[in-house]
């Protein structure tokens, strides 16, 4: 039975965990600044140079999608190649680029973007003990995602999550997250009742807001920094602790699960281990 501490619910065991993907279990951060920073050099060598405060601003608005354009993707108003373009257009533009420098070029920042992108792609530390645990537990563990299910089971496949048979994309229940939809399809597919499921994911919005909504329970993966866990007897090794202002409990490690899943052993608190 999970604790209840400081006012948090209680509610029944936890039996299966759904995941978000990108910036989740893949570091998506880490993949991204990189191809971002080889395709802005490939279309303009002479763009400023990467440590310039010119140049984080435009990476961080390209990589974190400030412009908003991935919303617009979701909703149907752009396709994928075309918020990627948007994106960069942004970026390109932040970065000073003079006329005829602005328009991203289209092969540069589709294919040669997600060839590069590809390459660096990744799973965070902690992620492999993490589901070796659940899975050894007897804990449900699958994917629910906001890309579609073709790029992203292609996407798991290659950073070594093949053998997590369930994987939701934003096409496959009609609605991308926050909409209840895609994470009743992965409890329906754990074959498991969604107050017995977990939701752990990066967003806010996407994650947090959506689990609420589909009476899932609601983790929110808060990590120190970006392609780093905290480690041995920091906050990763406690439990997910309840952020009574969201309505949500929250981690900053996938090592802090164990405290919900004793049966998982050494190899989800060892989770909490990994630098
Ligand atoms: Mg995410």
């Amino acid at each position: 039975m999970i604790e209840s501490v400081d006012g948090a619910p209680s509610h029944a065991p936890v039996e299966g965990v759904l995941f978000d993907l990108d910036d989740t279990l893949l570091d998506l951060r880490a993949a991204q600044l990189p191809a971002f920073a080889e395709t802005v050099r490939a279309q303009w060598p002479q763009a400023p140079e990467e440590g310039s405060a010119a140049f984080r601003d435009a990476a961080e608005h390209f990589a974190a999608d400030l412009g908003g354009h991935y919303p617009r993707y979701l909703a149907g108003e752009l396709d994928f190649p075309g918020q990627r373009l948007a994106r960069a257009r942004d970026a390109l533009a932040l970065l000073g680029a003079p006329a005829g420098r602005t328009e991203p070029d289209a092969a540069l920042w589709t294919d040669g973007y997600e060839e590069r992108v590809r390459s660096h792609w990744r799973v965070f530390d902690d992620v492999v003990a993490a589901l070796a645990g659940l899975r050894a537990a007897g804990v449900g563990v699958g994917i629910v995602t906001n890309n579609v299910e073709a790029y992203q089971r292609d996407k798991a496949d290659a950073i070594g999550l093949a053998d997590v048979a369930v994987l939701v994309g934003s096409d496959t229940a009609g609605a991308p997250k926050p909409d209840p939809a895609p994470f009743l399809e992965g409890c329906r597919r754990l074959g498991l009742a969604p107050e017995r499921v977990a939701c752990v994911g990066d967003s806010l919005e996407s994650d947090v807001r959506g689990a609420q909504a589909a009476g899932l329970v609601p983790v929110w993966l808060r990590r120190t920094a970006h392609g780093q866990t905290p480690g041995a007897g920091d906050a990763a090794v406690r439990g997910p602790a309840w952020d009574a202002s969201e309505r949500t409990w929250w981690i900053d490690g996938l090592g802090a699960l164990a405290a919900w899943f004793p049966a998982a052993g050494t190899d989800l608190a060892s989770a909490g281990d990994a630098v």
